[in-house]
C-alpha cells in the first residue's frame, strides 16, 4: 500500500512541553497525517486483513459500516490500492443523497448494499450470520476492523520511533481493536488507556480481552468511560468549541466522533489533576477527519 500511503509523516507533535515543576508533558502521534482517506488506525488495522486476502487467493474484502463510516472508506480505498474488490454493507436503507463519505467509497469501487438496521445489528459483528447476501470469494473483515488480524496491525502503532518514552499511551475507542494493539506491545513501563466514545464500556472491556493475545493478558490498562459526550456521533457545543480551541493553540484538527473526545478527556483529566508527577502522555491521532464532512458547514474552525 504506498500508494498515496505516508508513515514519513507521522511525526510526534508537542501539545504541552515537559513542565519543569511537575514533568508532566503531552504529546500527538499524527496517524492523522498518513493518507487523507485511509486515515490513522486504519490503515494499520486493515493491513493483515487485506495481506490474508491474498494470501489465500480472495478477490476482495467484506465489511460493514456506518454512512460516515472511516472504516468503509478506509476499507474502499485500501482494497483498491491492492488491487482487490470491496463489499460494504451499509446500516440503514439506502438515503436519496449518499454521504459524502459512500460517494467516495463508490468511487473506489465498493459495492454498496443497504440494510436495514436490525438485519445490520444481527450481520456486523459475526463472521457469517445474516449476511443479506452470500458471498463467496472475499474476506469478511467485522466491523471496525475487530479481531487478531486488527490487532496484530494495530500493534505496529507503537513501532514508531519514540513512542517507547512515554509511559502513558491514550486512544479513543470503538471497537478497541486499536487499544488492543497497543496493549499487545507496550512496554512494562508503559500503561494503554482508552476513551470509549460509545456508552458501551462494560461489553467493550469483555471485547477487548477476547482478542488479546495470550502474552498481553496481564498488562497494564484501562477504560475511561466519561467522555462518549452521550454516545457515539454524539456531541455538544462544549465538545465542538474545545476542537476550535484545541486547533488554534496547537494546529491539530481533529474528528468529532473519536479524536475530539480523546483530546477533550486528556483535557480534562490534566486540568483535574488527575496525573501523577513526571507522566509522560501520548496521544495516538487516529485520523477520521473526512467524518468532519457530516457537520454543518462552518461549525469547526478548520
Ligand atoms: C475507527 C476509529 C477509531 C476506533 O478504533 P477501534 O480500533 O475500533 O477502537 C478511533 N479513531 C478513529 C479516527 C477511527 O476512525
Amino acid at each position: 500500500m504506498n500508494n498515496g500511503i505516508n508513515l514519513q509523516n507521522c511525526t510526534i507533535q508537542s501539545v504541552i512541553k515537559e513542565n519543569s515543576d511537575t514533568g508532566l508533558k503531552w504529546d500527538v502521534l499524527r496517524l492523522d497525517r498518513i493518507h487523507p482517506l485511509i486515515s490513522g488506525n486504519k490503515y494499520f488495522k486493515l493491513k493483515f486483513y487485506l495481506e490474508n486476502a491474498k494470501k489465500i487467493g480472495k478477490k476482495g474484502l467484506l465489511t460493514f459500516g456506518g454512512a460516515w463510516s472511516n472504516h468503509i472508506l478506509a476499507t474502499s480505498a485500501a482494497a483498491a490500492e491492492h488491487g482487490l474488490k470491496s463489499i460494504g454493507i451499509i446500516r440503514g436503507e439506502m438515503p436519496d443523497e449518499p454521504s459524502a463519505t459512500l460517494k467516495d467509497a463508490a468511487a473506489f469501487g465498493m459495492d454498496l448494499r443497504f440494510v436495514g438496521r436490525s438485519a445490520y445489528r444481527e450481520s456486523s459483528r459475526t463472521e457469517h450470520f445474516g449476511l443479506p447476501v452470500h458471498e463467496t470469494g472475499y474476506l469478511t473483515v467485522p466491523e471496525g476492523g475487530y479481531g487478531a488480524a486488527g490487532v496484530t496491525g494495530a500493534a505496529e502503532i507503537m513501532n514508531f520511533k519514540g513512542v517507547n518514552q512515554y509511559n502513558l499511551v491514550f486512544c479513543a475507542c470503538g471497537t478497541g481493536t486499536t487499544l488492543a494493539g497497543l496493549i499487545s506491545r507496550a512496554n512494562t513501563g508503559q500503561q494503554c488507556i482508552g476513551i470509549p466514545v460509545l456508552k458501551n464500556a462494560l461489553s467493550l472491556k469483555n471485547e477487548i480481552q477476547a482478542i488479546l493475545p495470550d502474552h498481553a493478558i496481564g498488562k497494564r490498562w484501562e477504560l475511561m468511560e466519561d467522555y462518549h459526550f452521550g454516545g457515539y456521533a454524539r456531541k455538544n457545543e462544549m465538545l465542538i468549541s474545545f476542537m476550535n480551541d484545541f486547533y488554534r493553540s496547537y494546529g491539530i484538527p481533529t474528528d468529532f466522533v473519536y479524536t475530539g473526545k480523546l483530546m477533550y478527556a486528556i483535557n480534562d483529566l490534566i486540568i483535574n489533576n488527575f496525573f501523577p508527577e513526571g507522566s509522560k502522555i501520548l496521544a495516538i491521532h487516529s485520523g477520521g477527519l473526512q467524518g468532519n464532512r457530516s457537520l454543518k458547514k462552518g461549525l469547526l474552525s478548520f
